[in-house]
């Protein structure tokens, strides 16, 4: 038995709503407490050589250096492992570290990536930029049909980084399909499930082989922490947490994981929330006049909803739109004259955010889709649905 673990009874339910509230939880190993203290320590000491001696023996299980094994990040890590039907998380401190640190676990020198053109723009430079230093090349497709995946194959392949739905333009890609496609070629699949979340898209149950998040997004959930998470089977989780996570360094605090699983406890409720607010934020954009076109899987104008609808249990709180302006000054009055959404970038949180790909990384990503300056992206927080669609129809109209 590990040391985390006190054996004492705990509720047990593969239900989401349990499984946020309970998994993880372990009350009776931290003296009754309902909520998990926050192991502010470094280091944790022994009383035996016996008892560090075991602990060295099963690192994963055990608490003997926060950059490792933390109880309280632990928490949060069971919650996530759990809710995603995988064996194991680990926690890092940003997205990003859980990103690289994914992508790094996949690849060596010489090796080979495909991804999509419209991956989020971080990960893009990373793949693109950072990685070529290292003799990792990637191949950026558009990435929604499986023929060009199978297309963008070579012999150094070892790679498929995904994003469905990605980042501004909304794409998807066919999760089974494309696993099915790396099985039969030896190639690791790894998924940027941030916008959907183990609630709506099940990427392991499809034959992914690791998801990972910003955990700043929906998994927080409060605009108050920068996270990062990567969840599979133990066989990849176990390298991860060994090589990159230890090694590399990029760990969360117990702070950072203690808000983590706070956000986890209310995920399902808020991501039901988000999803029907953005849904009627959705609908009146697609009829405005002033708006040319919008991008969100969860309305039957996108171009893949056939295929949203068979692999997802519905879309979240981001969508993206055009102006039906390309004048810039334009642009800005609408821009100006909104109150709801903030203008900012991050999303998830429980605040409405607006962001245009014309004032953020335009100029990083030469390979993006969008052209049209007009691009808006909001985030639906948990305001009412009719004060977000009040604030966008007073600020279409100022345009
Ligand atoms: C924000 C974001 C990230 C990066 O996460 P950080 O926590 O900011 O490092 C990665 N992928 C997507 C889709 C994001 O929106």
């Amino acid at each position: 038995m590990s040391q985390l673990d006190s054996g004492k009874r705990r509720p047990h339910s593969h239900r989401t709503n349990t499984l946020a509230a309970h998994a993880g939880d372990d009350p009776f190993r931290f003296l009754g407490a309902a909520s998990p203290p926050i192991f502010q320590t470094s280091t944790f000491v022994f009383e035996s050589f016996e008892e560090a001696e075991e602990a060295f023996a099963n690192p994963l299980n055990h608490a003997i250096y926060t950059r490792g094994t933390n109880p309280t990040v632990k928490v949060a890590e069971e919650k996530i492992a759990e809710l995603e039907g995988g064996d194991f998380c680990r926690l890092f401190g940003s997205g990003m570290a859980a990103i690289s640190s994914a992508i790094m676990s996949c690849v060596k020198a010489g090796d080979h990536v495909v991804s999509i053109k419209s991956v989020y723009g971080p990960a893009y430079i990373f793949l693109a930029t950072y990685l070529s230093r290292f003799g990792v090349t990637t191949t950026f497709i558009d990435g929604s049909s499986v023929a060009e995946w199978e297309a963008a194959i070579q012999p150094n392949t070892t790679l498929f980084y995904l994003e469905s739905p990605s980042s501004y333009v909304m794409q998807l890609q066919d999760l089974q399909a494309l696993s099915a496609l790396a099985k039969r070629h030896a190639i690791k699949t790894v998924i940027d499930n941030s916008y959907s979340t183990m609630l709506l898209q099940r990427p392991l149950d499809l034959g992914i082989d690791l998801s990972v998040y910003s955990a700043t997004k929906f998994l927080g959930g409060h605009s108050d922490v920068v996270a990062g998470a990567v969840v599979g089977r133990m066989e990849l989780l176990k390298t991860i947490a060994t090589d990159e996570h230890q090694l590399l360094g990029g760990i969360i605090g117990p702070f950072e994981g203690w808000l983590i699983a706070r956000g986890l406890r209310t995920l399902p409720l808020r991501m039901r929330q988000h999803q029907e607010t953005a849904g009627q934020v959705a609908d009146f954009l697609a009829k405005h006049d002033r708006v040319a076109r919008i991008y969100y899987p969860g309305h039957p104008s996108h171009p893949q909803y056939e295929l949203a609808q068979r692999q997802t249990k519905g879309a979240s709180s981001l969508l993206s739109f055009e102006l039906g302006t390309q004048d810039v000054e334009q642009i800005k009055r609408f821009v100006n004259a909104i109150r709801y959404f903030g203008i900012g970038v991050s999303w998830g949180g429980y605040e409405s955010l607006l962001m245009l790909p014309l004032i953020t990384y335009k100029r990083a990503k030469p390979e993006s889709e969008w052209t049209n300056p007009g691009l808006v992206r909001i985030h639906c927080g948990l305001e009412d649905a009719a004060d977000l669609i009040e604030d966008l129809d007073q600020a279409l109209a100022q345009m």
